[in-house]
């Protein structure tokens, strides 16, 4: 069923430049924002106001553009503490993006803490972001992955998540929201769980920001990691959520300026405290100022509306592609964000993808960095749908459409 959207949906739209551009003579219907968002103009207007008259490097400088600088970069981290409800500021790292912030979280906590007879559990649902920076080191220190694995429908197998916590792993990784079935875990019991067996525990956010208001103290995680360009704000920025007792016991990561309290020849290297002993060198300074912008549109908007449009919106598609014929929806658990798979019997994904591309029709085609997922359920990938705020109805018929057409051309 259509359901209007608790905000005016058209004048939302008309706040993001890109939504009015046509491909290959059609309107564009973008429908792939789990794998990067769109912008709206506060954000894109956010990065070139700062570009044309406050850049300046950070930190280091006494000068007025430095102090300005300084402080609109600061100021995000503020607004970001507040944002997730981080207890301290300092607990909150600027990094590229979630890939960097799990890579910081293995090459320092994971470093320091993993050995040979250690246990790491990961879910079969991690994109690989979260899955290879573990199993590289796990070849460097010889700790043993076990895998949480899913049901049929997408969600977590609590068998296997019982039989991972009995193995008491040391360290416990587990996406928020799935980028390929959508499936919404339940990480708060998770962490209280992995938590009873002394395990730490990585959640990661990508596709969770953008859709539902997140509170780390409330999940109880010990880091959280995310990035900007799924949450309506710029690419090569993101966080890493940490509890300040880790951060503070965990050793530096890159080596380089800001990271350091001092450096010498002569006598030993001392180092920054958190959050700066993970910043080294010139962060992206636009990016940040950027993804600032993008949490104040976000909250403008209001999560819990966006959640209540998104969740329409996938019920919708859900119920209109079921009626094609052959369809076969993947990941179907109940508590569901953001994305709809699927696969047409006799069909390739990427034929699909293709023939939608022609329609003006933007979607995701192939394995969305979650192998382990296509490999589990047998499948060579799926078309993958994905909405944000600024989705519509009529972009949800236009697929279907598309669908019904490219199958007609493709059997
Ligand atoms: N985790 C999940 C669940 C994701 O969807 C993605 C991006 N597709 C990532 C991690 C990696 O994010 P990034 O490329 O921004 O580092």
């Amino acid at each position: 069923m259509k359901r209007n959207a608790a905000y005016d949906l058209n004048a939302l739209r008309r706040e993001f430049p890109i939504l009015d551009r046509e491909v290959y003579g059609h309107p564009l219907v973008y429908l792939d924002s789990a794998a990067s968002a769109q912008k709206p103009r506060v954000v894109i207007e956010a990065q070139r106001e700062y570009e044309a008259h406050f850049h300046s490097n950070i930190h280091r400088g006494v000068h007025t553009l430095a102090t300005q600088a300084t402080e609109a970069y600061e100021g995000v981290r503020s607004k970001l503490t507040e944002h997730i409800n981080a207890a301290r500021r300092e607990e909150i790292i600027f990094t590229s993006g979630t890939t960097d912030s799990i890579n910081l979280v293995a090459g320092t906590w994971g470093r320091a803490n993993l050995n040979s007879g250690d246990v790491v559990a990961l879910t079969r649902l991690e994109h690989h972001s979260n899955i290879v920076p573990w199993q590289i080191l796990a070849k460097e220190k010889g700790f043993d992955i076990v895998v949480i694995e899913i049901d049929e429908d997408g969600s977590l197998c609590e068998e296997s998540l019982k039989a991972a916590l009995s193995r008491s792993p040391k360290l416990l990784c587990v996406s928020h929201v799935s980028n390929t079935l959508g499936t919404v875990n339940d990480v708060t019991r998770i962490t209280a769980q992995a938590h009873e067996v002394g395990a730490v525990v990585l959640v990661d956010g990508a596709q969770a920001v953008p859709h539902k208001k997140i509170d780390v103290r409330d999940i109880g995680c010990d880091f959280y990691a995310a990035s900007g360009h799924k949450m309506y704000g710029p690419s090569g920025v993101g966080f890493l959520y940490g509890k300040a007792e880790l951060l503070e016991e965990m050793p530096p990561w890159k080596g380089g300026g800001e990271m350091i309290q001092t450096v010498s020849f002569e006598e030993e290297t001392t180092f920054n405290v958190p959050p700066y002993k993970f910043e080294a060198g010139t962060p992206h300074l636009s990016g940040v100022i950027g993804l600032g912008a993008a949490l104040d549109w976000i909250n403008s908007v209001g999560l819990d509306k966006i959640a209540e449009h998104e969740e329409a919106l996938i019920k919708y598609a859900s119920e209109r592609l079921s009626e094609i014929e052959g369809m076969r929806l993947i990941g179907t658990s109940k508590d569901k964000a953001s994305v709809v798979s699927f696969l047409v019997d006799g069909t390739h994904p990427s034929d699909i993808g293709t023939i939608l591309d022609q329609l003006g029709v933007a979607v995701r085609t192939g394995h969305h960095c979650t192998e382990p997922i296509m490999n589990k359920l047998g499948i060579p990938g799926t078309v993958r749908a994905s909405f944000a705020a600024y989705s519509t109805f009529e972009e949800v018929d236009a697929l279907v459409a598309g669908v019904e057409r490219a199958v007609k051309m493709l059997r």
